[in-house]
């Protein structure tokens, strides 16, 4: 499973308890980091690489501004 779909998971199974934020690093060759956050204080960090996911994806997903 990659990290886009866990970042999914993560945004749907917080869906009731608030606001899920998320922060996405400006990618730099090796990949970029993607943290998000919920309401509840639960929160989820990866480092993914180029090839894992793609930015545009995520950043779209989590609908954020870059750093
Ligand atoms: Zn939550």
């Amino acid at each position: 499973m990659g990290v886009y779909s866990e970042i999914q998971q993560f945004i749907e199974s917080h869906k009731t308890c608030g606001q899920v934020t998320g922060h996405v690093q400006t990618p730099t060759p090796e990949g970029y980091s993607v943290s998000v956050s919920c309401a509840c204080g639960e929160e989820m960090s990866r480092w993914v690489t180029p090839e894992a996911a793609r930015y545009d994806l995520i950043f779209s997903t989590l609908l954020c501004s870059p750093n």
